[in-house]
């Protein structure tokens, strides 16, 4: 399980100090998909970046504990961290270019990560690095094996990087846009594959993205994040058959079909608020097509749903003041 407890991070910005992530809180279990979706600019990739302990050189885990089977993370050595890096816990993202080394073979790249963490060496860590060039769906394997990353198209690169990560068998992935810049065809072809390490060995995947399509088809569990927060977290069928928050409401209205891929995330009026500011009530209300008189000086918390299954929570006043009508849970739709 990987654990995170209260994340707060923070990054001093000429504006000021930025409340980047504020108070999140998820649990990763092997074997599950929990997607995190939102706008760009509500903290998705900032949650990542803490998570590897990879933030700019302006930010901070401000509070919080990164719990991987019962270990605090964020007390370990940076030594030990980078052991955890790239092992247990690997990471794609949206740059390929950046994590490749540019001077060395891109099969002796992935033969490194095979050696560093598996016990194949040699010959056989080859053949391995092979097989990984074909399930991401580099063709001829055995040529391109020994091509430098400068000869590649940059959706290559981005599958040689994702097989360099796959080749350490990490227990988790964090992956942030993993598919974004491939085409259909590949990106259908990776998340394919990962769910086929998922049913092998256990994989548990945190996907980050703003594609609802892919959310659909992968994820057990979903946390919509606006601003800094989570706003909604829901078992994914769930989420998509009753989403509570007005802003999940208005994704998922705009949403022509929501089990189509390559969709992105509906753009709904406004735009996310600046995190260096002070806030008095809910972070949605300037675009929320419900708010009610008291959302701008009262802030929401994410609670659960009397009538929702459990694990369904949502931050918002509307449901705050159904429960405290007695309302909740007589059906009355919101
Ligand atoms: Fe809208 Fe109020 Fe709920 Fe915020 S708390 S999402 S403004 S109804
Ligand atoms: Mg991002």
């Amino acid at each position: 399980m990987l654990k995170i407890d209260d994340l707060h991070v923070h990054l001093d910005a000429d504006a000021g100090l930025v409340r980047a992530i504020d108070g999140m809180r998820l649990t990763l279990a092997q074997g599950q998909t929990f997607a995190l979706v939102g706008e760009s600019g509500c903290g998705k990739s900032m949650t990542a970046l803490a998570l590897m302990r990879l933030l700019p050189d302006n930010g901070r885990i401000a509070a919080g504990r990164l719990e991987l089977d019962g270990q605090d993370l964020f007390d370990l050595s940076e030594a030990r961290m980078r052991d955890v890096r790239g092992g247990r816990i690997g990471m794609i993202f949206q740059e390929p270019g950046t994590s490749l080394n540019p001077v060395m073979k891109v099969g002796d790249q992935i033969v490194e990560a095979i050696e560093a963490h598996t016990p194949l060496r040699g010959a056989a860590a080859r053949q391995k690095a092979v097989d990984w060039l074909r399930r991401v769906g580099i063709p001829e394997p055995e040529r391109r094996i020994d091509e430098y990353p400068f000869r590649l198209s940059g959706g290559q690169k981005q599958r040689i990087m994702i097989a360099m990560t796959l080749a350490a068998e990490p227990d988790f992935l964090i992956a942030d846009e993993p598919t974004t810049a491939l085409d259909v065809t590949i990106q259908a072809q990776i998340l394919d594959l990962l769910k086929d390490l998922q049913r092998e060995r256990g994989l548990g995947l945190l996907l980050i993205t703003h594609d609802l399509g892919v959310v659909s088809g992968m994820a057990h569990q979903v946390a919509l994040m606006y601003a800094g927060q989570i706003v909604e977290v829901a078992p994914a069928a769930e989420f998509f058959a009753a989403p509570k928050h007005p802003y999940a409401r208005l994704l998922l209205r705009a949403l022509p079909d929501a089990q189509r891929r390559g969709e992105p995330l509906a753009a709904i009026p406004g735009t996310v608020p600046p995190l260096w500011q002070a806030f008095s009530g809910c972070r949605f209300a300037p675009r929320c097509d419900r708010a009610m008189a008291h959302c701008g000086s009262t802030p929401p918390v994410l609670a659960g749903l009397a009538d929702a299954p459990a694990g369904h929570e949502v931050r918002c006043l509307l449901y705050a003041d159904l429960r405290a009508a007695g309302l909740a849970g007589t059906g009355l739709s919101v």
